[in-house]
Formats: structure tokens, sequence, C-alpha cells
């Protein structure tokens, strides 16, 4: 052992911290603004609910425990991804944003990660790898917001090498992307997976034959947890499409729950209260 050692081992634990901290805010904020918002707006959410089937007491459980072995997961990834750019094999931009290059940094991350999505979860479904690897996240068969996270050791291990991955490769061909790319891109995934386990269709009446058709619904994702062989995509209807995996019924089945927009005084009031709440929540967690 060096004396340059304990050091080391002290940034590491000092990155672990922030990584755990990072991974547990986001989950726990997505997760927990939703459900509350959904919660507040029981009307407008029973209205829109697609199973029939509600979650149980231990479907929560289990979500929420997984959940929490993931952000361990999830912050040794981002360690690796610190590790990386301390070695000088990953280079983030700082400094002022040229916000053209910005947009395109992360619409770039965002398809890429879809693509990477799709084809990995693919993977996760062949019988060799179902039980062990992705058999626990199917376990919840009416999700919850709570499921975003609630992954095999194996899956959470497959779904966040996505970044240190992206990040070495952008780097080796010279096109870095600024730090602020990567939060929003995180941002962006988080929102997204909570909407797809809401079990409560959020999107509009007529989305899916809209201009807009091609991002997932929340129906899209949960025909997946309740029939299984379908609806492999995440952010895109794309690559369903293209390889023929998406749910025959899908329009059908998003049609008879998604309702047309229509806001009630009662259900804009809990929406601000909810609203204003959330922003309490994460001023706290900044300020902290
Ligand atoms: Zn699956
Ligand atoms: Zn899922």
């Amino acid at each position: 052992m060096t004396t340059e050692t304990p050091a080391l081992i002290d940034r590491i634990g000092q990155h672990m911290i922030n990584a755990m901290t990072f991974d547990l805010g986001r989950y726990l904020i997505a997760a927990g603004a939703i459900s509350l918002l959904l919660w507040l707006a029981s009307k407008w959410t029973e209205a829109r609910r697609i199973q029939n089937r509600k979650a149980s007491f231990e479907d929560y459980k289990r979500e929420f425990l997984s959940s929490m072995r993931t952000v361990v997961i999830f912050a040794l990834t981002t360690i690796s991804t610190v590790l990386f750019v301390e070695s000088g094999w990953v280079t983030i931009l700082e400094g002022d944003i040229n916000w053209a290059v910005f947009s395109v940094q992360v619409i770039a991350m965002i398809v890429a990660h879809d693509a990477y999505f799709y084809w990995m979860h693919r993977g996760l479904h062949h019988k060799s790898l179902f039980r062990m690897a992705h058999l626990h996240h199917h376990k919840s068969r009416t999700p919850t917001p709570w499921a975003a996270y609630s992954f095999a050791t194996f899956e959470a291990a497959s779904e966040a090498a996505f970044v240190p991955a992206y990040l070495l490769l952008v780097s080796a061909i010279s096109a870095p992307v600024y730090g602020f790319a990567i939060f929003i891109f995180l941002a962006h995934m988080i929102l997204r997976n909570v909407i797809g386990h809401a079990g409560v269709e959020i999107f509009p009446a007529g989305w899916t034959k809209g201009i807009f058709g091609w991002i997932t619904t929340t129906t899209h994702h949960d025909l997946h947890h309740s029939q299984g062989s379908s609806n492999f995509g995440l952010y895109f209807t794309w690559w369903d499409r293209m390889m023929g995996t998406e749910h025959p019924q899908y329009q059908e089945r998003f049609d008879a729950v998604a309702q047309p927009i229509r806001i009630s005084v009662s259900a804009a009031a809990n929406a601000s209260i909810a609203a204003f709440s959330i922003l309490i929540v994460i001023n706290a967690v900044t300020i902290a």
C-alpha cells in the first residue's frame, strides 16, 4: 500500500457518496412527485388507470427495496465514469455552453440510449438470461412509478453501462459532451422511466395517431409488463415498429384508456399544490 492509497480510497468514498445521493435523489424526487400528483388528482387518475388489478403493498415494497440496490450499482458505475475522467479517457466539457451544440448532444444521447435500451432489453428477454437478469423487473405485472429502478443486479449493471460506454466512445472520437447535457439526459431518463411505470395513461387521447405518436406512452410500457413479449422500446416506438415487436393492439389499448385534455378547477388547484410541494422538496434537497 503506497502513501497515495488512503487518499485514493478517500476520494472514491466521496465520489460514491455523491453518486448515491444523486441517484437516490433523482429516483425519490421523480417517483415521489408523480405518485403525489396522481394521488392528489385521484379522480383524474382513476379515469385513466390502465389495468383493473392494483399493485399490492408487497409490490411497492419489492420495487422500492430493489431500487435501493440499483442506486448502489448505479453509483458504482458513476465512479467508473469519474475514474475514466480522472485518467483522461473521458472528457467532459465545462464552461460556456453553445446551446445549439448542447441540443444536438442531448438528442444524440437520447436516441443512442433508446437504441441501446431496445437491444439490451431484447437480450435480457432471451431464455438464457431472463430468469437471472430480468424476471425481477417483470414481477411488477402492474407497475408503479417506484418500479423505475426495480432491477436484478445484472440488469442494473447493464442499464448503467450505457453512460460510461457512450462517454468513452464520444471522447475517443473527439466529440465530448457538456456535463450539463449529461445531467439533462439523466433527468429525462428518470422522468420517462417513472411515466412508463405510472400505471395511469397520462398522455391525451389521440396521441398515438398525432405528430408525436412515435413518443412512447405509459400504455406502451404497461403492456410490456402485463403481457411481456412486445413493446421492448423505451422512449420511441421506432425500434419496435422496425423489428415487428410492437403489441398488435397497442393503439386500441391506448384509445381505450386515454382521455381528452380536460382540466377541472379542483384538479388544477391540486396540481398547483403538488407542484409547489415538489419545488419545496427540490429546494430543500439542493440546499442540503
Ligand atoms: Zn422486459
Ligand atoms: Zn418496466
